[in-house]
């Protein structure tokens, strides 16, 4: 998946761990466009000539992709993978492209070539055209985790997959209380500050079990130009979304969603953006460039600040 993946569980067993790493390791096999022999790479390899069987797992990944490039109209779009490759956002050689080579990617990016019927089967209609899971695929890996911890009897658990996390559970309470002090019983989790360190926080959102996802300017960059590029495209211009969002974190029960969620809000902006969150249910937080915060009045609920260079925003509107 192209990050490092942490799970901590409450009362697991090393047998357990080994078959929570042996499941993303398949998903990786599924979906892997950096792996020739991926169902995926197979369904990119033969775009234009034939459809493809694909296992029901990545059947349900192009399907809940599909609906939310419709949903986003186009904003999230699975079919980017041309336009990634271009930039080489995430590899060894990323590089600015020349504005024609930026139009001949953009023309085999739409999510309406991608044929998934009959069911089980995938098409990619034309030549060239190349699927892209970036977005959406770590998202769907940690709810498989979950659906594995279900059946397991772990009381609770931490997946975190390269920043794609799921708090399972109820959060097991630590440490002493004296009398009449209740014990805090919600995860939190920490929101990137998206200009400092990694690990170094805006604040925090704090929740049951649930997903929290954040797309942000930080997570995959390069320079070039004498610009700062990064991974997360808009399918509009063909380049990095730009503007004064720096990050878009989301807060919902399916994983799956909130990272397609995160990707699609990010580029569709914070006032569109919102209003797609919202009609999933879904938790939407956003940070700027001039150091504001906003979201949905449900994120700001859920959210404490905890940097002094940042300063939250309630009212709704940008
Ligand atoms: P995320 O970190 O979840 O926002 O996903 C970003 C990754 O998804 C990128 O590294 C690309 O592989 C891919 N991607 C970039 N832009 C888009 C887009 N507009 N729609 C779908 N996938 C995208
Ligand atoms: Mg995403």
């Amino acid at each position: 998946m192209g990050t490092q993946c942490r799970i901590e569980l409450f009362g697991g067993t090393p047998e357990l761990y080994e078959r929570l790493f042996a499941r993303l390791e398949e998903i990786d096999g599924m979906m892997s466009v950096n792996r020739p022999d991926s169902e995926i790479s197979r369904i990119n390899a033969l775009a234009g000539l034939e459809r493809v069987p694909v296992s029901p797992g990545l059947s349900a990944v192009l399907e809940r992709a599909r609906y939310f490039a419709k949903a986003s109209d186009g904003a999230f779009d699975p079919t980017i993978g041309p336009l990634v490759r271009l930039w080489g956002i995430g590899g060894d050689a990323p590089r600015v492209p020349a504005p024609e080579e930026i139009r001949a990617a953009l023309e085999l990016v739409n999510w309406r070539d991608l044929e998934l019927e009959p069911a089980g089967t995938a098409f990619l209609r034309r030549a060239g055209m190349k699927l892209d899971l970036g977005a959406i695929a770590k998202g769907f890996a940690a709810d498989e985790l979950v659906k594995l911890l279900e059946t397991s009897g772990v009381r609770a658990a931490v997946i975190d997959l390269g920043g794609n996390i799921y708090v399972y559970g109820t959060r097991p309470v630590r440490g002493f209380f004296s009398f009449g002090q209740k014990p805090r019983t919600g995860w939190r989790i920490g929101v990137q500050d998206p200009g400092a360190e990694r690990g170094a926080y805006a604040g925090y959102i704090e929740t049951g079990e649930a997903s929290v996802v954040t797309s942000g300017v930080y997570e995959r960059f390069f320079t070039g130009d004498g610009k700062r590029w990064h991974h997360i495209l808009d399918t509009a211009s063909g380049l990095p979304v730009e503007g004064a969002l720096l990050s878009v974190t989301i807060t919902a029960r399916s994983s799956m969603n909130a990272d397609a969620l995160s990707t699609a809000v990010f580029v569709m902006g914070c006032e569109k953006g919102r209003a797609l969150a919202e009609t999933h249910n879904a938790l939407a937080l956003f940070i700027f460039e001039d150091k504001t915060i906003r979201g949905s009045a449900g994120a700001l609920d859920a959210f404490t600040l905890t940097s002094e260079s940042f300063q939250v925003i309630p009212e709704q509107v940008q």
